[in-house]
């Protein structure tokens, strides 16, 4: 979709759902209407789209090149500069005029909602979020192309893996190396490096620390990345130094199928939360339910954690297009923990796993 239809399709959707006008500001929003990757600046830049009125584009003065250079730009968006002692909220007021429902972007600032609240005392303000994560959630061709490279490239860090990964070697030492491997393979920003060795493993969200690693150890290494091109990867694999334990090669089997057949439940038509489901439920026959403490997964795009969520309950229903994590977890506190993650994609008939690389235990000797 080129950036006027969507533009025109945003507001069209904002306006029957009762918002008269949308001010997006600098983030993953404002890049998916415009293609503009913005620097979020205490001053003013802000889209703003009136129902029915063409969008203009405001940005402070040293911003203007910028903006022209972006995509915004060269696709002929409106671009009005503003000076440094000019009052930005008074002009986006004046191109609204009296307007009665204004939906800003969900990670706008609290600062500048505050101030366009003062600007406009008597306009209700209400989240942006459900008009363009309804659009942002379905990808197209393009969006799912991207999605595809860099799932590819993190791959590519995950094979490279083995050769960080060695006894007597730090979490740290080795987050900086994946660091660079992320950089090496087209990436361009590293946005989490998560190695849990051993006991760190357990918590879901441990990212690194200075714990030299042992013969024995398991390790969850979950990593991410940005694109230029503003999509993002996510994946995790597991790799044991020296040969793992009985019991938890036999718990890691179970996690590789709960994972694999939640992946496969992946269709058009099914709920997210029947995907969820299904990861549960493959968990619980194991004996495995108490250890599996978040959700299934994240819908991921110009943010790592976007709709949908794979969540216990949710009935956001799946249409092709819609690309999400699925990475169920077992998490043994003082022990060590456990994930496999893939990025999906719902096709016509089914899914797409855009990640390739192996899911067995690696095992590092
Ligand atoms: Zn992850
Ligand atoms: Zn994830």
């Amino acid at each position: 979709m080129d950036m006027t239809s969507v533009l025109q399709q945003v507001s069209s959707e904002a306006s029957k759902m009762g918002i008269d006008a949308l001010l997006v500001s600098p983030g993953a929003d404002l890049r998916y209407l415009t293609g503009y990757d913005a620097t979020p600046l205490e001053r003013l830049t802000c889209l703003v789209l009136p129902s029915g009125r063409d969008p203009v584009l405001i940005v402070p003065e040293l911003e203007r090149l910028a903006a022209y250079a972006s995509p915004a730009g060269k696709r002929g968006l409106d671009i009005r500069a503003y000076g440094e002692i000019d009052d930005p909220f008074g002009l986006v007021a004046d191109i609204l005029g009296p307007v009665g429902v204004v939906g800003v972007d969900e990670r706008m600032w609290a600062k500048k909602l505050l101030d366009f609240q003062s600007t406009l005392p008597r306009t209700s303000f209400t989240s942006a979020g459900g008009v363009i994560g309804k659009f942002r959630m379905v990808k197209s061709h393009e969006e799912i192309d991207e999605l595809r490279k860099a799932a590819h490239a993190i791959d590519e860090v995950h094979r490279r893996l083995p050769d960080f990964i060695r006894p007597g070697r730090t979490e740290m030492q080795i987050a900086r190396d994946v660091g660079e491997a992320i950089l090496a393979t087209g990436h361009s920003r590293v946005d989490f490096v998560i190695i849990g060795s051993g006991p760190h493993g357990a918590s879901p969200h441990h990212e690194v620390s200075d714990r030299v690693l042992r013969q024995g150890d398991s390790i969850v290494v979950d990593i991410g990345g940005t694109m230029p091109s503003g999509y993002r990867s996510d994946c995790t694999r597991m790799y044991s130094l020296g040969e793992p334990q009985q019991e938890f090669l036999n718990r890691y089997y179970v996690l590789h199928d709960a994972q694999s057949r939640a992946v496969e439940a992946v269709k058009p038509g099914v709920a997210c939360g029947y995907i969820d489901r299904v990861a549960r439920g493959a968990l619980a026959a194991a004996g495995l339910s108490e250890a599996f403490i978040h959700r299934t997964g994240h819908g991921i795009g110009l943010e790592t954690h976007e709709d949908p969520y794979i969540l216990s309950g949710s009935d956001v229903i799946l249409q092709p297009g819609m690309a999400f994590s699925v990475e169920p977890g077992v998490y043994f506190p003082g022990e060590y923990g456990m994930r496999i993650e893939d990025i999906v994609v719902v096709t016509d008939d089914g899914f797409e796993s855009l990640n390739q690389v192996t899911h067995d235990l690696i095992e590092v000797s």
